[in-house]
């Protein structure tokens, strides 16, 4: 008997196993909250975008139950349409186009012939913007431009009583392979009815080509179309609530060998406001055997579907998650030379074409980015797997929405961002295409970057605009970073963790190396190597690296000897764990958190962080901190144009505090840190170990130094002078810092640690003791208190305050406890300085936190 890798329709044989799904667009909407995240300025913006998609997800699925309903509503009287001769309903005058369903069209009429044989086959329906309106444009996330996705449900037709169609929506979420008698397969296919979007009567039997006939005209000017193709989401994101049917139109159906192409055009009306955009839906038919899935492992970071799989555990339910990968696989003539181990071409490489609306300049920078794979799909056995294109312009039978060609999209947006996104089959994980969006300021972001990261290495980076040349460079690793997400690959914000602060400085090892072996990381520009290291372009520019070739190896290795994921199993363990003893520069560190997997983002190793370099935190910063100091006087200088302004050294200004900021991010990450390191039963050591407590102390030592002592340094008086500029950002920095530290999440988190490893662990009090000794070190001096300093010191006294709430830390651990014995201290030492303070302000500013504290500790008293 067939058995496929996993279930699937198998009308041929008479053996229909299903696979059961809702349609699961939380798990899509979580892909795009990675990718939101890929490269933008501010982590906490994407969480924000993260949390609103999370949200419209699941009102989405709780919408979707309502939409069963509806269904009812939608349906035609019951009684079947006459059936008509076919000749009657398409004529020979008929255009006909010829796809896995033909399209005929009759004057403004649209019939879809569905043949026999492909009932109850599994169609993707992708649905992009062919044409936006920048009226509805969402904010936040700048959803509405040219190739924006709008859903991807898959479909299936099948006959039903009454002479009708079912369009269904088909959803993969629970699988069950086991279709003998005890298996969970029949009933799991008697519990998981596809919901029916919409019925369409038979109009006609076309007898030679065995298919049945319907008129898709009305289904694709109504309100259906949208909601059956672009699931309806959440508030601000859910435009077509507004869609207006009367004021709509079929624009255009194109048939190709895999795909049919629909545009509409469709206009919403708000408030009397309308905006009318056109739509393009492609319909994939899915390939009927679905491609061997690779199932996910946590020691290797590729993004994954994820099933509830019925037949993995037999005492109860287990999740798999299949990762998504292209098909990559030897021509037949080929299969013997690539078991030996020879390179050979696959059978159909990756071609990702460039939008013609790219500035010519860049092409080929963004083209070089793409190839710069191949030579990791060397390592996988193919040559030639991947290749950059121009998008042919003069040719009539080429667009850019055909769902089989893959694009890089240049978007007119101010957003400073770029994203890859993938469409792939539900069921396998197998990637169909791919389109990255590439918003125009991004180039503005990766210019001011590299000012920032490399300006006291690289002397290009003295003038208002970068050179092309440079430029170039800087597209090119942008272009290689998404195209990588493109391939499957998620963030490795671990890689960079790898790297000894010494190599870094190190010319011929860094130049030779790179100084992340992944360009999955956010690990920018190199900006730990000093001046006199002497350092070129070959080590300050990320690349492709040694994790990278490893992770598209082990995602695209063809392995006929395993015909099913689960047989690979112990086979692709083993070879993990080999590979991950050979050498450091293969570690996976995860931007989520890996025992979840999920959502909200921030892992709490100290290892996997964004935007940090090499292996110490404090080290890597103490570097990266001098270099500012270097850079940070020229800023008016280099940015300055005959006739301009100083726009453009604020923004520069804006970034060199924004990378201090982050500095301070990473070393305060060590302070209760964990290292969470996925691992099989094979594998030696613990999953989780505490955060060396020297290092914890080194930690807060240095943010003592260079952070809760003024960064006078920092604040540019020569800027000041000519900008609207304050000094808030660099005192928001103390600020936020110090919210983290004293949060009661961390306070939860050290208190816990200090039970889980006893005698090891850097405890709440002695944080809190460390943290006072320094905030507050004129105190024992009796010295006078400059302006930054009280402020700083009276946001410290709110922290505890609003820690003093047993709401804010709960009641029944130590929390509290230690909390209010710090508190009562702190007014003590308030009240004995103020006592023998001589500088008005600073007594004033010693009893007011006193007052404050005590009127907290004892409100009654009051
Ligand atoms: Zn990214």
């Amino acid at each position: 008997m067939l058995r496929l890798p996993f279930s699937a329709h198998s009308i041929a044989e008479g053996t229909t196993f299903t696979i059961y799904c809702k349609r699961d667009f939380l798990t899509h909407t979580f892909k795009i909250i990675i990718i939101m995240n890929l490269i933008t300025k501010i982590p906490f913006s994407c969480y924000v975008i993260g949390l609103l998609f999370v949200l419209s997800g699941s009102l989405a699925n709780g919408q979707s139950k309502e939409a069963v309903t509806d269904t009812a509503k939608k349906l035609p009287p019951a009684l079947p349409a006459a059936i008509k001769p076919y000749e009657d309903v398409v004529p020979a005058s008929a255009r006909k186009l010829k796809s896995f369903f033909q399209v005929d069209i009759v004057k403004d009429k649209y019939f879809l012939e569905i043949p026999d044989s492909l009932l109850k086959r599994d169609i993707l329906a992708v649905t992009r913007i062919e044409k936006g309106n920048g009226e509805i444009v969402v904010p936040l996330i700048n959803l509405g431009y040219d190739g924006d996705e709008m859903g991807r449900p898959v479909i299936s037709f099948d006959r039903i009583p009454g002479d009708r169609l079912a369009l269904r929506s088909v959803n993969f979420h629970n699988v069950a392979n086991d279709t003998t008698a005890n298996g969970l397969s029949h009933s799991l296919e008697n519990n998981n009815l596809q919901s029916i979007e919409v019925i369409f009567p038979i109009k006609a039997f076309n007898k030679k080509a065995k298919s049945l006939v319907i008129d898709i005209t009305d289904f694709l000017n109504s309100k259906n179309m949208t909601s059956t193709f672009a699931p309806p989401v959440w508030g601000p994101l859910d435009i077509f609530k507004f869609q207006v049917p009367d004021r709509g139109y079929i624009e255009e159906i194109q048939a190709f060998p895999d795909n049919i192409e629909i545009k509409t055009v469709k206009t919403m009306v708000n408030e009397s406001k309308s905006s009318t955009i056109e739509l393009n839906t492609s319909l994939l038919l899915l390939p009927m055997a679905p491609m061997k899935p690779r199932l996910k492992d946590a020691r290797i970071g590729f993004f994954s579907n994820s099933y509830v799989d019925f037949d993995v555990d037999s005492h109860g339910v287990g999740a798999t998650r299949y990762i998504q990968r292209w098909r990559m696989e030897p021509k037949d003539e080929d299969i013997e030379k690539y078991k030996r181990g020879e390179l050979v071409e696959p059978k159909k490489p990756i071609i990702i074409y460039i939008d013609p609306a790219t500035p010519k300049k860049w092409v080929p920078y963004l083209i070089a980015g793409i190839n710069d794979w191949q030579a990791a799909f060397e390592k996988a056995g193919f040559k030639n797997a991947i290749f950059g294109k121009e998008a042919p312009v003069n040719d009539s039978t080429w667009s850019a929405n055909d769902a089989r060609h893959s694009m890089v999209v240049y978007k007119p947006s101010a957003i400073e961002n770029a994203a890859g996104f993938n469409v792939n089959d539900p069921r396998s994980g197998e990637i169909l295409e791919t389109h990255i969006s590439w918003y125009h300021s991004v180039m503005a972001l990766i210019q001011n970057w590299y000012t920032i990261q490399a300006g006291a290495i690289d002397q290009r980076t003295h003038k208002p605009e970068l050179d092309d040349e440079l430029m170039g460079q800087l597209i090119r690793f942008v272009s290689s970073h998404e195209v990588g997400h493109t391939l499957g690959l998620e963030h490795n914000f671990g890689a960079s963790s790898t790297v000894s602060v010494e190599n870094l400085r190190n010319k011929a090892w860094v130049e030779e190396h790179g100084h992340t072996p992944s360009i999955m990381d956010y690990a920018r520009f190199n900006y730990v190597a000093q001046p006199e290291d002497n350092i070129g372009p070959k080590g300050i520019f990320p690349r492709i690296g040694d994790y990278d070739k490893w992770a598209i190896e082990w995602g695209y290795k063809w392995l006929p000897q395993f015909k099913s994921a689960p047989e690979e199993k112990d086979y692709m363990n083993k070879w993990i764990i080999e590979k991950l003893a050979s050498g450091k520069q293969y570690f996976y560190g995860s931007q989520l958190d890996p025992t979840t997997d999920n959502f909200p983002l921030n892992s709490i190793d100290p290892r996997d962080q964004s935007e940090d370099l090499g292996d110490d935190a404090m080290l890597a910063s103490s570097y990266g901190i001098k270099n500012l100091k270097r850079i940070e006087p020229h800023l008016i200088e280099w940015a300055a144009k005959p006739g301009g302004n100083y726009d453009r050294a604020a923004a520069l200004y804006k970034e060199l505090v924004g990378e201090y900021s982050r500095f301070m991010g990473h070393v305060c990450r060590n302070i209760g840190g964990i290292y969470e390191t996925p691992k099989t039963v094979e594998q030696q050591g613990p999953e989780y170990e505490l955060a060396d407590k020297a290092k914890q102390k080194r930690a807060m030592a240095f943010l003592q130094k260079q952070l809760f002592t003024t960064p006078y340094w920092l604040m540019d008086r020569k800027l000041y002078l000519v900008s609207p500029l304050g000094f808030n950002i660099v005192t928001d920095v103390q600020k936020k810092i110090l919210a983290s530290l004293l949060s009661s999440s961390t306070m939860a988190r050290l208190i816990s640690e200090e039970d889980g490893f006893p005698g090891k662990a850097y405890t709440a009090s002695e944080m809190l003791n460390d943290l006072k000794q320094g905030i507050f070190s004129e105190l024992p001096l009796y010295k006078s208190i400059s302006m930054y300093r009280r402020d700083l010191q009276k946001t410290y006294v709110e922290a505890v305050i609003a820690l003093l709430s047993p709401k804010a830390i709960g009641s029944v651990n130590d929390g509290l406890s230690i909390i209010k014995a710090h508190a009562k201290l702190l007014a003590s030492e308030f009240k004995n300085a103020s006592a023998h303070c001589s500088d008005t302000i600073t007594r004033d500013h010693l009893v007011d936190m006193y007052e404050r504290l005590n009127n907290t500790l004892k409100p009654k008293v009051q």
